[in-house]
C-alpha cells in the first residue's frame, strides 16, 4: 500500500527538518488553502496555523485535525486559526485529549477571550476554560528588544517565536502592531508569518548567521498594507537573501508571476516536501541580535524534549 501524505512527510524527516505547506494561499485565496506549515523532524510533527480552509485541505490528504503531535498558531486571523475550533473540539470529544498547543503566555488570554471562547465555552456544564480543551506549553521569554521573542524546543525541534508587524494597516514597527508572530526553526529555516514588509526582521534574526532557508508572506498587488508586497520583496531585498527566499500567502493571480526569475527561489508549493539534513555535529546557535538570550548551548536543540530550555 502506498505511503500516506503524513507518512511520507515523517519519513522524509527522518535525520532531517522538513518543512511542507498543507496551503500556501494568501487569506481569500481561492486556487490555494490558505497558509498552512507542517513541520517535521525525525518524525514528529507541529502543525503550525490551522486556517478555516485547513480541515478540509487535511482530509483531502488523508489526514485529520488532530494527526500532529504539537500544534502553534500565528496570530488570530481566521486564514490562520479558523480551524482551531475544530482541532479543540474534535480533540476532545474524538480523541479525549488535550491539544498539544505551543502558545506564549501573552497570547494565550488573547486567542480565547477574542476567538475561541465564543464557539468552546458553552459546550458543558461547568463552562469549559482555554485550558480544559489545551495542554498549553509555554514558550521561554527570551528578549524585549529589539524584537519580542521567545524559544521553546519540543522533541528536538527548536522554535524561536518572534514578533511581526502585520496589522493594524500601515503599522510601522512590531511594538505597535497586534499580536502576530513567525518562527525560525533550528536557527536554520525561517517563516514569517504574516508581516508587512520589514527589513530590520532579518536584522534582528540574524539571518546571515546561518539561516538557510526563508518562506516569506507575499502579497501579489501594490501597495503593501498589512503584509509584505511583491514589489517590495522585490525590489528592496537584497538579492543573496532573495536567493533563500520562498514566498508563500499568495493571491490567485501568481501565475502572472515567476519568481524564478527575479532572484527568488520561487513559490513555496502546497505538500511539496523541503527538506534539511540535520547536521552531525552541533552548531553554535545564531542568537538574536543583542538579547538576553546568549547562552543556549550548542546541542540543546538536538537533544530535545525539554521544552523552553534557554541557556538564561
Ligand atoms: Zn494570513
Ligand atoms: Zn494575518
Amino acid at each position: 500500500m502506498p505511503q500516506s501524505m503524513l507518512e511520507q512527510i515523517k519519513e522524509a524527516s527522518k535525520g532531517a527538518l522538513v518543512f511542507c505547506f498543507v496551503g500556501v494561499g494568501s487569506a481569500f485565496a481561492k486556487k490555494n488553502d490558505q497558509t498552512s506549515l507542517i513541520i517535521a523532524k525525525d518524525g514528529k510533527t507541529i502543525l503550525v496555523d490551522i486556517g478555516t480552509t485547513i480541515p478540509m485541505a487535511l482530509n483531502r490528504q488523508g489526514m485529520k485535525v488532530f494527526d500532529f503531535d504539537y500544534y502553534f498558531f500565528t496570530h488570530s486571523h481566521a486564514d490562520h486559526v479558523g480551524g482551531a475550533e475544530e482541532l479543540l473540539l474534535m480533540s476532545r470529544y474524538v480523541m479525549k485529549r488535550k491539544v498539544p498547543l505551543i502558545i506564549t503566555e501573552p497570547y494565550f488570554g488573547i486567542l480565547w477571550d477574542q476567538t475561541l471562547r465564543g464557539g468552546c465555552e458553552h459546550n458543558e456544564e461547568p463552562l469549559l476554560r482555554f485550558s480544559d480543551l489545551v495542554n498549553p506549553m509555554k514558550p521561554i521569554w527570551v528578549q524585549s528588544q529589539p524584537r519580542e521573542a521567545y524559544r521553546i524546543v519540543v522533541d528536538g525541534i527548536e522554535l524561536l517565536i518572534f514578533r511581526t508587524a502585520h496589522t493594524p494597516g500601515n503599522v510601522k514597527l512590531w511594538e505597535e502592531g497586534f499580536w502576530s508572530t513567525g518562527i525560525l526553526v533550528d536557527r536554520t529555516v525561517l517563516f514569517t508569518g504574516d508581516t508587512r514588509f520589514d527589513p530590520s526582521l532579518f536584522v534582528h534574526l540574524r539571518v546571515e548567521n546561518g539561516v538557510r532557508a526563508i518562506f516569506h508572506d507575499c502579497q501579489l498587488f501594490s501597495p503593501g498594507t498589512v503584509h509584505a508586497s511583491y514589489d517590495e520583496l522585490n525590489t528592496r531585498l537584497r538579492s543573496d537573501v532573495k536567493a533563500i527566499t520562498r514566498l508563500t500567502h499568495y493571491g490567485d493571480t501568481f501565475e502572472k508571476f515567476t519568481p524564478e526569475n527575479d532572484g527568488f527561489q520561487g513559490f513555496a508549493k502546497p505538500w511539496e516536501i523541503y527538506r534539511w539534513p540535520c547536521a552531525k555535529e552541533a552548531k553554535a546557535p545564531a542568537d538574536v541580535q543583542d538579547g538576553a538570550h546568549t547562552t543556549a548551548t550548542a546541542t540543546s536543540t538536538d537533544e530535545g524534549g525539554e521544552q523552553g530550555t534557554v541557556g538564561s
